[in-house]
């Protein structure tokens, strides 16, 4: 049963669009059921109706043709009720409604499932049969399993096909919306290039060609390569392996011969398709067909055919790469998995929107965008990757929404709010070299988070205090060694010198979970509970001891360093890593460097140091509050997947309390608390963190005066009240409601981007 429900889950996920996806499946189902009929009712979700789009069994002259209302016949009631509805004489049924030309008559017996995707209703996958009986449980579970599987991949058939411009059901496409979650606030509107893993096949959009001759002779230049790859590969190992296994490097050298799949590849690049993505097409359709083949041995050659248009695409890509990647005026930048290092692939200037179908708001991506004001969509997963280059598209990092096929209304509304921000951020200006403090006469320090260099310029452009937050691993990420000690002894001086005599605080390499080194991979089940952070680098003395000692020396003459450590779980940690750093701070004053030992701190992003302040606490000169960690873990979501990004609630009640609890044990033996998660730089948040209070906040450099904004027009009493009366709600929706209206009543209705109503 399993290997079935895979080899249908693998074909259909191989079909080239939706009509071709469904065909399969009715197809494949009413093969494995032997039932009699197998038909696909898809939901308009503009017209709110069914459409029969596929059938094996009924007169396939009605597909497309008959339609019925949300909730009208049988179909209707399975998409209402959502679940399965079973029934052994389906006419006898009050919600059976006749279709004449759909040829039902004979069939009594009706098992009809929801196709339900991301809680939203897609359709309704039906089996039908002439015997009155009712279909036993095994079917019944075999079509939900079926249907399960195959949601995602009819909704993203769906939002392909949409794509072209036509609605599946005839209708044109306008102002299509695609789902992710919010990543990054702004809006872009701007054409699409797609950056994808190099050599995945799977992941190589669709292009048309800019130069048929080009193509032809990159592709052809191609082959020959890994003709003589495989060639040089076979006499390598003629004295290792015996003439049977050699066989194989005949089979591939066979494949590559022009007749064959060059070939196909060739026509289809004649027909005007970029070498990478005809030689994606071609390569599928292969794959497709022997993995239909019933013979183990035969289907099992599939795995060749992949790894053969596996070394042809990475010797397509490495010939692309020494042509400089031409982009228009306005990028949207989309990947299937945005990475902090893609980011650097499109100058600046040109980026305008981001688009990730992994992730979430909170992946380390996204604080990079918001770091860069750049506007940035995550989750998105049923963006169509491969056919979406060059298509123009809004991106919402408000609402995290992307929208393609724009009409003259969407366009205006976003222009509008792009010049609403524009606006705002001038307005901002003018408190720029203001002090932070409150109307009742708090003082409220607000530092900055950086990573890149360009932050650092940002950040003295908006009046920043001081660094809470050096991001090291960010200059370690988008290198392709780890750096020496000279050149991380470099780039920590830029970031010394620009804010000195502001403090500047460096966390040691916070690698693993969702941030990689490419040459330092961890491949682990669980990234989140592995080896990250602090456990990394205590492993790792020589990578631990060759930073601090870049950090050390950078400080000199300056001395505005603090060290931060991150991922504590566990006192001996701290304990091993000041050993460390002692060792380090005398081994570099031996050498001459006339340095003051910098203040050590703590984050406190794991639940289990929340419990542990005062014993950490009393140990460093200051801790520091990762919010971002501290929530997936208090939690227990993955700040990283889209599927339970709205779980993960900034303002569940736990996080507040936990919050709340930290600020006081650090108080209680005198050591100063600041916070350097996303929360600091939420208007909301910031408030309320002032109030619990947080001695300071951290923040990307675009918050900083929206913040600074916030906090000046509000007392710490009145802060304090709203805190006092949140603690009491026991609903992180309530609580967030509650913020949003107080940030309305006191003006600030704006900071909170109410979502598009209107109905496209
Ligand atoms: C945090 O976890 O809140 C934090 C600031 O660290 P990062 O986002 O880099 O994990
Ligand atoms: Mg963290």
């Amino acid at each position: 049963m399993l290997n079935l429900l895979k080899s249908i889950v693998q074909e259909v996920s191989k079909a080239p669009e939706l009509g071709a996806a469904l065909e399969i499946i009715v197809r494949r189902v009413r093969e494995a059921m032997s039932t009699e009929v197998c038909s696909v009712y898809l939901l308009d979700p503009v017209q709110n109706r069914y459409t029969l789009m596929a059938t094996e069994g009924l007169n396939a002259s009605a597909v497309g043709k008959v339609t019925l209302g949300h909730s009208e016949g049988l179909v209707g009631l399975v998409g209402v009720r959502e679940e399965p509805i079973n029934l052994q004489n389906a006419p006898a049924h009050p919600r059976f409604r006749y279709f004449p030309e759909i040829g039902e008559d004979p069939y009594n017996a009706f098992l009809g499932v929801p196709i339900i995707h991301r809680r939203r209703n897609l359709g309704v996958l039906v089996v039908q049969q002439k015997e009155a009986r009712l279909f036993d449980e095994s079917e019944e579970s075999f079509l939900v399993t079926v249907s399960a599987q195959l949601a995602a991949t009819i909704a993203h058939g769906e939002a392909t096909g949409i794509l072209s411009g036509i609605h599946f059901s005839g209708e044109r496409a306008r102002d299509v919306c695609i789902k992710g979650v919010a990543g990054s606030g702004g809006v872009g509107i701007g054409h699409c290039a797609v950056i994808y893993p190099p050599a995945d096949l799977d992941a190589v959009p669709d292009k048309l060609c800019e130069d048929i001759e080009l193509e032809l002779a990159a592709f052809a230049a191609a082959v020959e390569t890994v003709r003589e790859d495989i060639r040089k590969v076979d006499s390598r190992l003629s004295d290792q392996l015996r003439p049977e296994e050699r066989a194989l490097f005949d089979v591939y050298l066979g494949m590559l011969d022009s007749n064959a799949l060059p070939g196909e590849v060739v026509t289809m690049i004649r027909g005007g398709h970029w070498a990478q993505g005809a030689l994606r097409r071609v390569i599928d359709e292969y794959v497709r067909h022997f993995e239909a083949i019933k013979d183990a041995y035969l289907s099992e050659r599939a795995v060749d055919i992949k790894d053969l248009g596996t070394r042809l695409l990475a010797c397509l890509q490495m010939d692309a790469e020494k042509v400089e990647r031409k982009y228009p005026d306005k990028v949207v930048l989309v990947s299937e998995e945005l990475t902090p290092s893609m980011l650097g692939e499109v100058p600046r200037n040109k980026l305008v929107g981001l688009v990730s179908a992994r992730g979430s708001g909170n992946s380390h991506v996204a604080i990079l965008a918001r770091a860069m004001g750049l506007p940035c969509v995550m989750g998105a997963v049923d963006t169509p990757i491969n056919r979406i280059e060059g298509v123009e598209v809004v991106v919402d990092g408000f609402s995290g929404e992307l929208y393609s096929h724009i009409s003259a209304e969407l366009r205006s509304y976003y222009l509008n709010i792009a010049e609403e921000e524009r606006n705002l951020s001038k307005g901002l200006e003018q408190i720029r070299d203001k002090p932070c403090v409150t109307v009742d006469g708090h003082q409220m320090p607000l530092w900055v988070n950086t990573g890149l260099m360009t932050d650092v310029m940002r950040s003295l452009n908006q009046g920043a205090e001081g660094v809470g937050l050096y991001r090291t691993e960010v200059p370690f990420m988008i290198n392709d060694r780890f750096p020496s000690e000279l050149e991380q002894r470099d780039t920590y001086r830029e970031q010394l010198e620009a804010f000195s005599p502001g403090p500047v605080t460096m966390r040691t390499l916070d690698v693993g979970g969702d941030k990689s080194l490419s040459y330092f991979p961890i491949n682990e089940e669980n990234p989140f509970l592995g080896w990250r952070g602090i456990r990394v680098t205590l492993d790792h003395p020589e990578i631990f001891l060759v930073q601090v000692r870049a950090m050390l020396k950078a400080s000199a003459g300056l001395n505005n360093l603090r060290i931060m450590l991150p991922m504590i779980s566990n006192i001996s940690e701290i304990e091993e890593a000041m050993h460390l750093v002692y060792r380090v701070y005398h081994e570099v004053r031996e050498e001459g460097f006339d340095i003051a030992l910098p203040p050590l701190g703590v984050m406190i992003e794991v639940p289990a140091a929340i419990f542990q302040v005062r014993e950490i606490a009393e140990r460093v000169d200051f801790i520091s509050v990762g919010s971002n960690d501290l929530t997936q873990y208090l939690l227990a979501v993955d700040r990283n997947n889209p599927r339970v990004a709205s779980l993960y609630h900034t303002f569940h009640p736990a996080v507040l309390h936990a919050l709340k609890r930290i600020v006081e044990d650090a108080h209680a033996v005198d050591k100063k608390v600041s916070i350097c998660g996303e929360l600091a730089g939420d208007p909301g948040g910031a408030i309320l963190l002032m109030a619990m209070g947080y001695d300071m906040l951290s923040m990307n450099a675009n918050s900083l005066l929206r913040i600074k904004s916030v906090l000046r027009a509000v007392s710490l009493e009145w802060a304090q009240a709203l805190l006092a009366r949140l603690l009491a709600m026991d609903s992180p929706q309530v609580i967030k409601a509650s913020i949003d209206l107080a940030l309305r009543e006191i003006g600030f209705d704006h900071l909170s981007r109410p979502p598009r109503t209107e109905s496209h």
